[in-house]
């Protein structure tokens, strides 16, 4: 027994109570159980069953259909070893309506020998078509005596997430153990009385009591799909929990206070002046959101979420402006080297002619080149540094930041997104953060993952820009779609052809790209081909980037390395080879290459047929749809918020009961729910997040 608290065990809540509380469970199968995160009689309780079985009611063999969980009784009748494919022991089950076979593969001899003719049996399992009629594989099985009457279950049969060497049947037993516990121990209620009076909600122990071992009538399908009261009760604290661990990083990051920054508003005019474009409404707006934030004498925390094209970089550079304004050095982190090069040359183009000067610090930089960078940035020389990740090395110090901007943030996870906010820390003062995303993220993912940041949408496009038109092609297709590059390009525009994988290695997606742009180098000869994948070594793809930029490549085949951010206002033309690939985002991001003047644009999606039903209709999306918000909100409903959200995220977004998607109607409660916590219960919020979180805890992590 665990005591190592000084509380009488009578006194003790359920997290305070180890499983080897519980008979039969020594340090073995707690072992066990502690790899799967199960150490208290709570965690226990919480590990909640996947799905159910009815074995309330025996079956007559003779209603029975192939693909059914079931409970009959019937008699043996013969049991042999047969030799097939592989040996088995078969087991002729008979009741007054039929027979059925029992099958199995692994059995010991004293089995066949407990299984003689006229022997009953009790037996559970699920029906499946066999050679001769229906059949069970491995059935539970029990041996029914008539001088002792098995008593049939009452509730229905839980199904628990399998694990190693932890069985069905022990779990169950471990479990009713435990909900035995219930009766004297409690779980720490962590939802005050007065916030769960006002929100109606059920008690825990009840909840858990319910959903362990739900009653003979109980709401099969709605158990199944996650909507019973009960496990919304318990999704709603998880839910909470998540929301609470955004708020508290945010409240920590603010706890430092930062620096106000704010625009020299001649400067600003002269930027504006030498745009050579109006901004649109919405980048007005954003940039008005922006600049009051960073007024604040509070870090600032906003992400900008602009479809691909809506003119992010502008808006970021106006922020740049405001620090540099104010004696400040502000970095832009992009993802990729072929980004922030992009960057250098839009900043430098907008910001030298002001007389700032500009920094540049990539991981390919030269020893020497390196050298420079850092001394000019540690000077405080840099006003204005673009970079990749290699901005926020160890080596690397600033002068004096004051605004952190990362473009594309969905390839960073949350715990980049803290490091970094400590890169610029001074004293008690920290930068002001911006981050900027192509990905339009659904509503309800943002309230719930992006939490601790403030929300910004540029909603709107520069003017002058032809939607693109995109159209479904079958791969046995691909010479027409080869006509029609070589006739956009004859015309003067420019081409993408993009080739996908499924892997995601970049050595084989190399490879496919060599192989697509040597058959179309050969199936076009008067154009000029270029290629472009991840193996390049950077000056390489700079030097293809620029050709293509140019004009001196016309058709460009690529990975999806290209993806993000690349701007060639000519190119109105993409193919993109197997796109069923693809996440519906990435699509779209590729997509947004093009489109970016004023000449009509086409996308090519030249599926490899046949397309699953679940491909015809995520192409049909994107052919109907040009919008990124429509579109996210579509692929979440086909995929899940961990496809959508992408495999970084996810981790940071691991559920165990809650689905940011089917319980997406709590999340105005569970915000509302988080600010009354965290204002009147501060105590408790940690508790919660302890509780649901454990040690996946964010915060813990700055
Ligand atoms: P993204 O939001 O995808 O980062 P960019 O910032 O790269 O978009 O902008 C795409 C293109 O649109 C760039 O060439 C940029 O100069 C141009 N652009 C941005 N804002 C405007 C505007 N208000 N009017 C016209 N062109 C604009
Ligand atoms: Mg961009």
């Amino acid at each position: 027994m665990a005591n190592k608290t000084a509380l009488p065990v009578e006194q003790k809540t359920l997290d305070q109570i180890a499983v080897t509380a519980l008979k039969g469970v020594g340090a073995q199968l707690a072992g066990k159980l502690a790899r799967i995160g199960i150490y208290s009689l709570q965690d226990l309780l919480f590990h909640l069953p996947l799905r159910y079985m009815d074995r309330t009611r025996v079956m007559p063999i003779g209603a029975l259909q192939p693909n059914l969980n079931v409970v009959i009784e019937g008699e043996v009748r013969a049991c042999d070893v047969v030799m097939g494919r592989r040996r088995s022991l078969v087991c002729r089950l008979q009741d007054d309506t039929g027979t059925l076979s029992l099958r199995f593969y692994h059995f010991s001899n004293a089995q066949k020998q407990r299984l003689t003719a006229g022997t009953r049996l009790r037996v559970f399992g699920e029906t499946r078509r066999g050679s001769a009629g229906l059949e069970i594989y491995h059935p539970e099985y029990d041996l029914l005596d008539d001088a002792k009457p098995l008593p049939l279950q009452q509730t229905l049969t839980p199904v628990y997430p399998a694990t190693e060497g932890l069985t069905q049947p022990r779990l169950r037993s471990l479990a009713a153990q435990a909900l035995t516990w219930l009766d004297h121990h409690a779980f720490k209620e962590l939802l005050p009385e007065a916030v769960r009076r006002q929100r109606q909600q059920l008690s825990l122990a009840e909840a858990v009591r319910y959903l362990h071992q739900p009653p003979q009538n109980a709401d099969l399908e709605q158990l199944l799909e996650g909507e019973h009261p009960f496990q919304a009760r318990l999704a709603f604290e998880e839910l909470l929990a998540h929301h609470l661990s955004l708020l508290l990083l945010r409240r920590q990051a603010q706890a430092d206070g930062a620096v106000p920054l704010k625009v020299n508003p001649r400067i600003k005019k002269q930027f504006l002046h030498h745009l050579g474009f109006t901004l649109t409404a919405a980048q007005q707006r954003v940039d008005d959101e922006i600049a009051a934030d960073m007024a604040k004498s509070l870090p600032m925390l906003r992400l900008v979420q602009g479809d691909v094209g809506s003119g992010k970089t502008v808006v970021a550079a106006l922020a740049a402006l405001a620090a540099v304004s104010a004696g400040k050095q502000a970095a832009i982190m992009a993802p990729t080297e072929i980004l922030a090069e992009q960057h250098r040359q839009n900043f430098g183009r907008w910001l030298e002619p002001l007389g700032i000067q500009l920094g540049w610090l990539t991981g390919r930089l030269k020893v020497s080149e390196r050298r420079l960078q850092a001394a000019a940035i540690s000077s405080g020389e840099a006003q204005v540094i673009v970079g990749t990740h290699a901005l926020f090395q160890e080596q690397v110090e600033f002068a004096n930041l004051g605004l952190i901007i990362i473009d594309e943030q969905h390839r960073f996870g949350v715990h980049q997104r803290l490091s970094l906010r400590e890169k610029g820390a001074q004293g008690e003062a920290r930068p002001h953060q911006l981050i900027m995303t192509a990905t339009p993220i659904p509503r309800t993912l943002a309230m719930s993952a992006y939490a601790d940041l403030d929300c910004s949408v540029i909603d709107e496009l520069p003017p002058g820009r032809t939607p693109v038109t995109t159209v479904v092609i079958s791969d046995q297709r691909r010479e027409e779609v080869v006509e029609r590059v070589r006739l956009a390009c004859e015309q003067g525009r420019q081409a993408y052809w993009v080739c996908t994988l499924i892997e995601e290695s970049e050595t084989l997606a190399a490879q496919a790209a060599e192989a697509s742009a040597a058959m179309l180098a050969e199936a076009l000869p008067h154009l000029r081909v270029g290629l472009i994948h991840g193996r390049l070594k950077p000056a390489e793809k700079e030097a293809v980037m620029d050709a293509f930029k140019t004009g001196e490549i016309q058709l460009l085949v690529a990975t999806t390395v290209i993806e993000v951010g690349v701007d060639v206002a000519n190119a109105s033309l993409m193919i993109i080879e197997n796109p069923e690939r693809l996440g519906l985002a990435q699509l779209h991001q590729l997509r947004g290459r093009v489109g970016r003047g004023a000449a009509a644009s086409h996308c090519v999606l030249l599926y490899g047929s046949p397309l699953s039903q679940q491909g015809r209709e995520r192409l049909r999306i994107m052919r109907e749809s040009n919008d990124g918000f429509v579109i996210a909100e579509q692929d979440l409903q086909l995929r899940g918020a961990g496809e959508v959200l992408g495999t970084r995220q996810t981790g940071d977004m691991q559920f165990k009961i809650a689905d940011l998607q089917r319980d997406a109607y709590l999340l105005d409660e569970v915000k509302a729910c988080a600010q009354q916590l965290l204002g009147q219960y501060p105590e408790l919020c940690h508790e919660i997040i302890q509780r649901w979180l454990g040690s996946n805890q964010l915060y813990l992590h700055v």
